[in-house]
């Protein structure tokens, strides 16, 4: 069914607003007919900036990492309960119900991921200590800490048009969770299906005013007004991407911009996977998934198959074979394995490129200019019967290096060993994505070693990951997605270094105290808060960074060690023979047990009664640091070092934990963690 001609609007400033220039038309990939119009002229971009700093920026900033998580999940909830009519819009970018589910429960699920992780990772503040305390003066009266903070512009992001989905929600996610507003400019052809997801977003009102903001169309003058406090997410080819980063406005004021852009991934198949092997078989299903799954155009499918001389012809069958069952249709009919490119538009770019790597390549399979494919009207929709092709002298064809055809289109290129497998596959200068293909150990160190730094990921597949891989081209919202040189630079997003991304890094100086009282985390050398009662016996609330307990002295007997040793059955020469131990570079004598002081120290500082302490969940940073004799007495200081509720009924109490020797001398030192209950 055709879908009613949509007139695409922009969210600015709170309202949904047309451009008042003449529209650009967005044709169905299906048949060519126009289905929707665009355009973004008379949008105010500086009003749009400054909407969103004034009113987004200071109600997500005002939230903490924890509450903007929770947003981003009633977010994914409230979309995923309107993900049909999304698909609905989704097979008119050519895409079929697989590739929709790529791009709108992937680009969801990435929501649910991130939310997810910031729970878990990031602290229930508005601000992320980063690393450790640096100890800058002999005293310790003046230290330095990392911290990130939010900072106080606009995310831009600018998506490429394969993914209207996915790409929005991929950069919005981490965007929100670091407290900042984001501006979305989808790429046109597709903008439909992105407007729709943008309506969903607006009408949720789950996030606030001015956090979230819409352009369909170009995005004017925007470029202009950007500061140094704003950021820029692009994906894109390599030609806009140059474009913009040169923008005069963005080197003024040093305005990040990251990059993902067309990188040609390469799959390699090891020496040892012979056709006889799961491997051999594995890696064609790879090669024709990539290929086909959204009519190759995903800026991770595999571009280059790099396999051994010896293999090229069984390879080249093995793929024409399998490549010739794909079914080319209409994207909305089920028994449809591939649908149309994006647009004709595309599908001329496509076959323009395919026309460069013939300089360097042979058609193995596929003809470019079919137009009689079975049950679709190939002249008014973008389909295109996947190409594949061979370049018998892989260093002499510049072409396959550096073009790259946006569809489903790849190049066997034959390899004579490792160590030109590797130079040809860092010939693509810089990818998002490589795979490798083998059972065997060697050849995995060699091409990672060889390989890896031209890479953002690299899946090493084999029989034993087969069945639970995610596949050469998907993304993980839980690992970097960018890769290097021609894929763009980009390293940021992927888990919470991409919120940490869209974060600002400052150095902190002061002393521990001031450090303390800004950071919500006590530092040695920072006063300590002594109560009459035990900490222990303070509900959650009550705690405050800095209260400290110092317990009595124990002195540790040779009778304790033996008798630690008998309970425990650890016998360790350094707690029992005396002999054994002589000349030892660490140990004097005979020595207590890391553990048995650590039993010790619960047993000095503990508060037995029931109290609010509710469990002892472990600890962190455990150091022995000086070995305790017999005889010698030690002691233990307890503070709370900071508190992370974790709902209305309890909450983790961070303890920094030292114990001593008579000479006051540090032997261990930790970090507990407890649960502690906020009602006494
Ligand atoms: P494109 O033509 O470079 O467009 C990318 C985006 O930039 C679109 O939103 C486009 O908007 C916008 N744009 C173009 N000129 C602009 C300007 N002067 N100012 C501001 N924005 C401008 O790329 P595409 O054809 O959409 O996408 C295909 C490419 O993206 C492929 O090369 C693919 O490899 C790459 N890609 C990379 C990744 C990755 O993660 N690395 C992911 C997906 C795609 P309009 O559409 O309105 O022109």
């Amino acid at each position: 069914m055709k879908p009613a001609m949509m007139t695409l609007k922009s969210y600015a400033e709170g309202r949904w607003v047309t451009g008042k220039g003449s529209p650009a038309e967005i044709a169905s990939a299906i048949n060519g007919e126009i289905i929707a119009h665009a355009n973004s002229d008379g949008l105010d971009m500086a009003g749009m900036l400054a909407h969103a700093r004034r009113t987004g920026g200071p109600a997500l900033r005002h939230l903490t990492f924890h509450q903007r998580a929770e947003l981003l999940k009633r977010l994914g909830q409230h979309l995923t309960a309107h993900k049909e009519a999304l698909y609905a819009l989704s097979f008119h970018t050519g895409a079929t119900r697989s590739d929709g589910w790529i791009d709108i429960e992937g680009g969801i699920g990435t929501v649910f991921t991130l939310a997810s992780k910031a729970k878990r990772e990031l602290p229930n503040e508005t601000f992320l200590i980063d690393g450790e305390v640096e100890a800058l003066s002999k005293t310790g009266s003046f230290i330095g800490q990392h911290a990130y903070l939010s900072r106080e512009g606009v995310a831009v992001e600018i998506n490429a048009f394969n993914f209207p989905i996915w790409g929005m929600l991929e950069k919005l996610a981490p965007a929100i969770l670091a407290g900042m507003p984001v501006i979305v400019k989808p790429a046109t052809s597709g903008a439909y299906l992105a407007e729709a997801a943008a309506r969903l977003i607006v009408e949720s009102g789950i996030l606030p005013e001015g956090a979230f903001q819409f352009v369909c169309g170009s995005v004017q003058d925007l470029f202009d007004h950007l500061t140094g406090q704003d950021m820029v997410g692009f994906t894109g080819s390599l030609e806009t991407s140059m474009r913009l980063q040169s923008h005069p406005g963005l080197l003024r004021s040093a305005v990040p911009f990251t990059a993902e852009r067309d990188p040609l991934n390469c799959a390699i198949l090891g020496p040892d996977a012979t056709p006889e092997t799961p491997e051999f078989d594995l890696y064609i299903r790879e090669v024709v998934r990539e290929m086909t799954v959204k009519a190759g155009q995903k800026c991770t499918a595999i571009r280059r198959i790099l396999v051994p001389e010896s293999r090229v012809e069984a390879i080249s069958k093995a793929l024409a074979e399998r490549l010739a069952k794909i079914r080319i249709g209409d994207p909305r009919d089920e028994t449809t394995r591939m649908g149309p490119l994006a647009s004709l538009a595309q599908r001329r770019d496509v076959r323009a490129r395919i026309e460069t790597l013939r300089r360097d390549a042979d058609i193995v399979f596929g003809d470019p200019s079919c137009l009689t494919l079975e049950g679709v009207d190939a002249e008014k929709g973008a389909f295109l019967q996947p190409v594949l092709l061979r370049a018998s002298n892989p260093d002499a064809a510049a072409s396959v290096h550096a073009v790259e055809a946006f569809g489903p289109v790849a190049t066997i290129l034959p390899y004579r060993d490792l160590d030109h497998a590797i130079a040809l596959a860092n010939r693509g200068e810089g990818s998002l994505v490589g795979s490798l293909v083998t059972h065997d150990p060697e050849v995995v160190r060699q091409v990672i070693f060889g390989a890896g730094a031209f890479h953002g990921r690299m899946l090493v597949l084999d029989r034993d990951c087969a069945k639970e891989s995610t596949g050469h081209g998907s993304p993980m919202p839980h690992l970097v997605h960018g890769g290097p040189g021609r894929a763009g630079g980009g390293e940021e997003l992927g888990g919470m270094r991409a919120v940490k991304h869209h974060l600002r890094r400052v150095a902190l100086q002061g002393s521990p105290a001031m450090m303390t009282s800004l950071l919500k985390s006590w530092v040695k050398g920072a006063p300590e808060i002594e109560k009459d009662e035990h900490p222990f016996r303070h509900a959650f609330h009550e705690l405050e960074p800095g209260q400290s307990f110092h317990s009595a002295e124990r002195v540790v007997t040779l009778a304790d060690i033996e008798h630690f040793a008998e309970f425990t059955g650890d016998t360790f020469y350094a707690h029992m023979d005396a002999d054994a131990v002589k000349g030892h570079p660490f140990f004097p004598g005979r020595v207590a047990h890391g553990y048995l002081l650590l039993s010790f120290a619960a047993g000095l500082f503990v508060e037995p009664k029931r109290g609010p302490v509710l469990a002892n969940y472990g600890l962190e940073g455990l150091r022995f640091l000086k070995p305790v004799e017999p005889g010698e007495a030690i002691k233990v200081r307890l503070t709370v070092k900071s508190k992370a509720p974790r709902n209305a009924d309890y909450g983790e109490v961070r303890w920094d934990v030292e114990i001593t020797n008579t000479a006051n001398e540090p032997v261990a030192t930790y970090q507990l963690l407890t649960m502690n209950a906020c009602m006494r």
